[in-house]
């Protein structure tokens, strides 16, 4: 069986547009987004997914702050930034960039940021939201696999409604701002869903089920062809930096074994080029949710699929 190979690349594409399309119907209400980022300490991750936001922000005409913080800052004084920023009108949506410094607890960062504003939807009412199927926001990498997921129903599974219903869909991970709602999701889409973690043993059992598989354990090759059956379709939410041998560069990999994967599945979502370019403009898209909600204007713009 030869793989879909899912094109994260070119529906990204298409989703910015339908942004961008929205923008100019709420910029007929004077609905500007307004995006903030709040960058803690000097880390290099941190301070290139700040640079790619900004770009993207600025690409769609948002109005884009950074409110850049000392490493060793105290947390009375990150949670008062993110107050002044949650009582700013022109900023509709915060995101608090990651790896966050150790004795700033992400806890205290996800209930710190204004509900209206948590576009990462990391805020305990956002998370209860999307837990009761009336999420306001989703976040941004579990969204983005489902995006990629009905997309390829549409395309190819006979449409998404009947794609999920009464399939098996297995999750791996259960953090909080991935798998957890990923498995919130599935089970939305009338999937059964079955979630995976560290102390899941023996791995293969659940896997070898799953007609749908999303795996986002952070471990590199923890799925590969063995474990899966014919005709799974496989979400990689992983990404790994590896050197390749033969070349010496460093280049992107996921957390599934890609190769034997594919040989057996029906789609699957490669790395890079899969999830990983929804996420960003997922996130732009939920600043303009945001200020739509802000401005009490219905959008039009469909991320609630
Ligand atoms: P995390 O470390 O918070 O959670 C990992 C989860 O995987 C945990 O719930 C853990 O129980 C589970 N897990 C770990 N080892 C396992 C094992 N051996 N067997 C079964 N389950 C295991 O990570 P996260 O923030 O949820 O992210 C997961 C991965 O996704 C990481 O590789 C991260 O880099 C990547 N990621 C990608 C994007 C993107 O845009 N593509 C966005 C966010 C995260």
């Amino acid at each position: 069986m030869a793989a879909v190979v899912i094109d994260g690349n070119a529906i990204a594409e298409q989703l910015r547009q339908s942004i961008a399309d929205e923008l100019q119907v709420l910029r007929l209400s004077e609905v500007r987004p307004g995006l903030a980022t709040v960058l803690i300490g000097e880390s290099f991750d941190a301070q290139a997914y700040e640079k790619h936001v900004k770009r993207l922000a600025e690409s769609l005409d948002y109005r884009y702050v950074c409110e850049r913080l000392p490493e060793d800052i105290e947390l009375a004084d990150v949670i008062a930034t993110l107050g002044k920023l949650n009582a700013d009108p022109r900023i509709t949506g915060i995101l608090v960039l990651h790896p966050l410094p150790p004795h700033i607890p992400e806890a205290e960062m996800n209930s710190a940021v204004d509900p209206r504003k948590d576009i990462e939807a990391v805020h305990p009412m956002n998370a209860g939201l999307l837990a009761q199927g009336r999420a306001r926001f989703l976040p941004s990498t579990p969204a983005s696999c489902f995006y990629l997921l009905d997309h390829y129903a549409d395309a190819h599974g006979g449409g998404h409604e009947s794609f999920y219903s009464g399939r098996t869909m297995v999750v791996i991970g259960r953090s909080n701002s991935v798998g957890k709602p990923a498995q919130m999701l599935g089970l939305q889409r009338n999937a059964t869903v079955i979630a995976c973690h560290s102390r899941t043993k023996p791995l293969d059992a659940y896997t070898s089920q799953a007609d749908i598989l999303i795996v986002a354990a952070g471990v590199r090759g923890i799925v590969d062809g063995s474990m899966v059956k014919e005709g799974v379709v496989a979400v990689d939410v992983g990404i790994h930096a590896v050197k390749d041998e033969e070349t010496g560069k460093t280049r992107m990999v996921g957390d599934l074994d890609f190769e034997s994967v594919a040989a057996r599945a029906a789609a699957i979502t490669p790395v890079p080029g899969g999830v990983g370019p929804i996420t960003d403009v997922w996130l732009v898209g939920n600043a303009l949710m945001a200020a739509a909600i802000a401005h009490q204007v219905e959008p039009r713009f469909g991320l609630f699929r």
